[in-house]
């Protein structure tokens, strides 16, 4: 089966590809600005379907219970979308905007691939722990527990890493047992309406386990955070969604698992080698065009050494200009939209207001006329207090500042509502160590070290979540647990 544009504008919901009842919204190539096709606009309606079908599978079927069936629907699933990844590869990079090496990876393989880590997750995961005898009230008993699925789940993902995040939720949840219902961005449909299609063309999964809802209506993730036969909303997204959903979903008080935002600090010590700390600071910054939330988005470098920083991270900047994200050689694509792309540039213009200086970029390629390109930038003279350094920009945009030693660099860490990941460059261990003990974030990688993998819990501190994503303890985030006691 060809996965061609116009096979992803349907619905997926009892295991039938269904249209949308509101009709199709238009899907754009950020590369280019144009429209390359439609993907189907659900209604409400649609997504009560999609709720009651999770919710009839999860309540009348085997599905939670047969965790080796679980694991071969899910060994099939990734086999099934392996086989058509240079299909997958290709529109996603149109879709998303997404240069081609990443589909190696977090935008399209690696995702994929991890579902054999969950599919393995479900079946040596140990279901039932014996915890022996006590005498509760003197009475002899005999105590179990059991991990059971938590139930439906609501997944509502951004645009940014679709596939990643996407598959980061479907893997555990339905390695766990749940059913999901999942809700894809607006701007990245395809990534998700693809995979239904593989999901009830290819596959063995019983109908409504898995239900995959498009649209460009927000409130269908409202719909999912307040509906009382959801049990629990997997958000990936903003702060501020990430706070809504946690509000709509007390009223019936489902479980919410948050991944939220980040202003990450790359931290420089004074006894790192500058030039590849700020090549790496670089690097990551433009990487699918700073669109990440783990990005380090603030490059905290020795004071002394501030200018060798702020001219060695403008050299690096000059030699990853914005690319076709079709090219393989190609590390900072496009913007998802016009609208990020005004959101960047507002930023950009807020610096300047706070009295920063641009040392690069700062404004749109002269060599790429249409595509929501913008030049990576590097801004100098503001301290951490300035809004730039505080709020998340989710653009190729790096904030450098200055810090007085070890003790202020972690200091400078902390001070953002965010906690979500870092990188320290250093030489001595003890004072690696430090700092990684004292920056409160859900990762940190230590010179140029990557945590990314199916078996690393992600997550944030403070405001940019609560759990975890991948790795055991995302997996027990779809289960409940029972404590079963008999008399001995
Ligand atoms: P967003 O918060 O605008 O939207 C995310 C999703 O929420 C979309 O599917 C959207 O339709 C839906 N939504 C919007 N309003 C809603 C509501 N009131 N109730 C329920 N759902 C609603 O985020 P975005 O702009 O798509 O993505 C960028 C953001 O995502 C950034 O802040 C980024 O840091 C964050 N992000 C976090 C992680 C992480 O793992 N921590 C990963 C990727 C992106």
């Amino acid at each position: 089966m060809p996965l061609r544009p116009e096979t992803a504008s349907d619905l997926l919901i009892d295991g039938k590809l269904t249209p949308g009842s509101g009709g199709v919204f238009d899907v754009v190539n950020p590369a280019t600005e144009e429209v390359i096709g439609q993907a189907a606009e659900a209604t409400a309606a649609d997504m009560d379907a999609a709720i009651a079908a999770a919710r009839t599978a999860f309540d009348t079927t085997e599905w939670s219970r047969d965790h080796a069936f679980r694991a071969r629907c899910l060994r099939q699933l990734r086999d099934a979308l392996l086989a058509h990844a240079d299909e997958f590869r290709e529109l996603t990079i149109a879709e998303v905007g997404c240069p081609s090496f990443l589909t190696h990876g977090p935008q399209f393989e690696g995702p994929v691939t991890d579902l054999g880590y969950f599919a393995d997750l479900a079946e040596s995961y140990e279901w039932s722990r014996d915890l022996g005898e006590a005498r509760p009230m003197g009475i002899k008993n005999h105590r179990e527990l059991r991990s059971e699925a938590v139930g439906v789940v609501g997944a509502i993902t951004p645009w940014n890493f679709p596939h990643q995040i996407n598959f980061a939720k479907i893997g555990p949840a339905l390695a766990a047992g749940c059913t999901v219902v999942l809700k894809p961005a607006p701007d990245t449909p395809w990534c998700a309406a693809l995979v239904g299609k593989v999901v009830a063309e290819e596959t063995d999964l019983p109908p409504g386990v898995l239900n995959i809802v498009t649209s460009t209506d927000h409130r269908l993730g409202e719909q999912l955070s307040t509906d009382p036969r959801v049990d629990l909303v997997s958000f990936t997204g903003s702060t501020a969604t990430g706070k809504k959903v946690m509000a709509a979903a007390s009223e019936s008080l489902k479980k919410v698992f948050l991944e939220l935002g980040g202003k990450s600090a790359f931290i420089v010590l004074d006894d790192a080698d500058v030039g590849s700390a700020c090549a790496m600071a670089a690097f990551n910054v433009v990487t699918h065009a700073g669109q990440g939330c783990a990005i380090t988005t603030r490059l905290v470098v020795p004071r002394p050494r501030l200018d060798e920083a702020i001219t060695g991270t403008r050299d690096a900047l000059a030699g990853l200009p914005p690319g076709d994200p079709t090219s393989s050689g190609t590390i900072c694509g496009p913007l998802i939209s016009e609208r990020q792309r005004q959101r960047v540039e507002s930023y950009i213009e807020l610096a300047k207001q706070e009295g920063g200086t641009i040392e690069i970029g700062g404004g749109r390629p002269a060599d790429k006329p249409n595509g929501f390109f913008v030049e990576p930038t590097l801004i100098s003279g503001l301290d951490n207090s300035a809004r730039v350094a505080q709020e998340e920009i989710f653009g190729p945009v790096l904030v450098i500042i200055a810090h007085d030693g070890d003790d202020d660099a972690i200091r400078i860490a902390n001070d953002s509502p965010y906690g979500l990941s870092g990188m320290v460059y250093g030489t001595d261990e003890d004072r690696i160590n430090k700092v990684v003990n004292g920056v409160r974030t859900g990762t940190m990688g230590v010179n140029g070290g990557i945590w990314y993998s199916a078996d690393v819990p992600f997550g944030g501190y403070k405001q940019s979540g609560i759990g975890r994503e991948m790795g055991v303890a995302g997996f027990e985030e779809y289960l409940e647990t029972k404590a079963v006691a008999r008399p001995a």
